[in-house]
């Protein structure tokens, strides 16, 4: 079984608090991350992985940025303290990243002054015909993507994303017959830790570079940097040195062809913040299906859904309620309350059910599924009318409750009876 993030006094002390499920953040891990990636001039978080203000104003006082993808994160962004408005040297604090405006985006981004990359032509019309005089960046499609999930490519003829290598010049046009400039340049292709894909990604960086010229301001690599989630992995973790110096030598490259420096951006979710938090569990049966052991807890997809929607592994470990030595490990299969045969959190890609070794529990034991802070709690769901549960932060030793859970009236309140 692997180590978890918080002695099992602490979760205990969550437990006892805030009842389960619950998920749990530690602060100092996403200090540890941010400033790991400090190389890059600009780290910007994209908010979607962990949305939560407190998590948002944490990563503000760490000295990074955010990207925004809805109107909702706008607003977000902008009540964790973050600014809108936009001058010539300094960095953006919001980028609105989408392939369209929705009408409460393009309101939103007029109204606070939010700089936008584009993933399509239509948003820059979309911007002139609002009346926006401002520098965008572009997001580019390089024709390729990477990976070999459909849900999560990013690239490629098939890939909604940016805008296509080849229609670069032509939303340069656009941009600039309605006064606007294309000041940045950005793609988000996920190569993760396959450094001879991305010299590829950087290459076709290079090579949209050219048709901007000097206006150019900032490149940015998007997000896509992998955690280990296996404790096979925990040894192999990405060298950020080596994917710096990567996207570093494309940028003076960048540089030196048009004349003056620019600045390197780099836009992370999972890697900020993956780590950084468990969801915590009860067992509340434990029981057997001819041969198999399986450990029903009190969390399901509605809370934690990467498991069911793209098979991905979290390690998981059980704290005893009672402080007594937990039994020898054992096959087990661990599974949600939700009335869908697919609420299991041991699965693999194309949802078949595997078991974990995991010690022998009772129910009332605690059950916590580890790196759950990117894309966890972000992803939930009210599904089976089951209500969002409380997220804690562990802060130079204390926790700070920082959502609490949903009321049963709040999960219902904008629903009416209305007379038949
Ligand atoms: C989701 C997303 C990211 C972050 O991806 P991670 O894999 O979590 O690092 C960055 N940029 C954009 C535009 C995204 O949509």
């Amino acid at each position: 079984m692997s180590d978890c993030l918080f002695s099992d006094k602490i979760i205990r002390e969550g437990v006892a608090n805030y009842g389960t499920p619950f998920w749990l953040y530690d602060q100092a891990t996403i200090e540890k991350r941010v400033q790991e990636l400090k190389c890059f001039d600009v780290v910007r978080f994209a908010q979607k992985a962990c949305p939560n203000l407190s998590i948002l104003s944490l990563i503000r006082k760490c000295g990074a940025v955010v990207d925004a993808v809805s109107a909702g994160e706008i607003v977000r962004a902008l009540r964790a303290g973050f600014k809108g408005g936009e001058s010539d040297k300094q960095v953006p604090q919001i980028v609105y990243t989408a392939d369209i405006f929705d009408r409460d985006a393009i309101e939103l981004v007029k109204k606070h002054k939010i700089h936008v990359n584009v993933g399509s032509a239509d948003m820059i019309q979309q911007l002139a015909d609002a009346g926006v005089r401002s520098n965008i960046t572009l997001r580019l499609n390089p024709g390729f993507g990477h990976g070999h999930s459909q849900k999560t490519n990013t690239g490629g003829p098939l890939s909604k994303h940016g805008v296509w290598y080849s229609q670069i010049k032509d939303c340069l046009k656009l941009a600039q017959s309605n006064g606007m400039w294309i000041t940045g340049l950005h793609m988000h292709i996920g190569s993760g830790s396959d450094f001879e894909h991305l010299s590829k990604v950087c290459d076709a960086m290079r090579d949209a570079s050219r048709h901007l010229g000097s206006h150019l301001r900032v490149i940015s690599a998007g997000g896509g940097l992998p955690i280990p989630y296996k404790e096979t992995e925990k040894n192999n973790r990405i060298d950020v040195k080596a994917y710096y110096d990567l996207w570093n030598k494309t940028r003076k490259d960048i540089a030196q062809s048009i004349g003056h420096d620019l600045a390197l951006e780099v836009e992370p979710g999972r890697y900020l913040v993956a780590e950084s938090a468990v969801l915590v569990a009860e067992i509340r049966a434990v029981k057997k299906q001819a041969d198999n052991l399986f450990y029903l807890v009190d969390a399901g997809f509605n809370d934690l859904v990467r498991p069911s929607f793209y098979g991905s592994y979290h390690a998981i470990s059980i704290v005893s309620s009672d402080g007594r030595n937990l039994g020898e490990a054992q096959d087990a299969i661990v599974a949600g309350p939700l009335c869908e045969s697919g609420d299991v959190f041991t699965q693999e890609e194309g949802g078949f059910v595997v078991s974990r070794k995991l010690p022998e529990a009772k129910v009332g034991d605690f059950l916590v599924l580890h790196d759950t802070g990117a894309y966890g709690s972000a992803m939930s769901s009210n599904y089976n009318s089951r209500r969002y549960a409380p997220e804690i932060l562990f802060s130079n030793g204390e926790l700070k409750l920082i959502r609490e859970r949903q009321t049963f009236d709040q999960l219902m309140e904008n629903e009416k009876i209305v007379t038949l």
